[in-house]
């Protein structure tokens, strides 16, 4: 996918009204605050066995990709996310999509911390 090192647009806006609609915001509970993903996930749909994290289709240059909500959300309210980076829970909870609940960690140091996998599929073609 040519995209030449440049940074590709943020989702339109009729992709991040379709996003929020998978949107759940906690305002209250052991989860308070974290914006929790009722699209696909593992445990509610069984094509998404091998996906620990919310999943969200997004189309880009044409091509419709299946994303991790997760980057998708960093990259709609924070940016795209830098080459080489993961997109890391501060709160701790997977399927949270809140973007103040994201950061940013450089892939080493982010298998360093604890997460044996990494916190996003990291292709490198794509800012999420
Ligand atoms: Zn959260």
């Amino acid at each position: 996918m040519g995209t030449e090192g440049k940074q590709i647009d943020r989702p339109d806006l009729k992709t991040i009204r379709r996003f929020l609609t998978h949107v759940q915001v906690m305002s209250f509970g052991k989860h308070k605050g974290c914006w929790l993903w009722t699209g696909c996930t593992r445990e509610n749909d069984e094509r998404c066995v091998n996906a620990p994290y919310g999943r969200f289709r997004i189309q880009l240059n044409g091509k419709w990709l299946v994303r991790h909500a997760h980057r998708v959300s960093y990259a709609i309210f924070n940016g795209n996310v830098p080459k080489g980076f993961d997109v890391h829970h501060e709160c701790g909870k997977h399927n949270c999509v809140n973007p103040d609940h994201l950061g940013l960690l450089t892939r080493g140091a982010n298998v360093v911390d604890g997460n044996r996998k990494r916190n996003g599929n990291g292709n490198d073609d794509v800012p999420f």
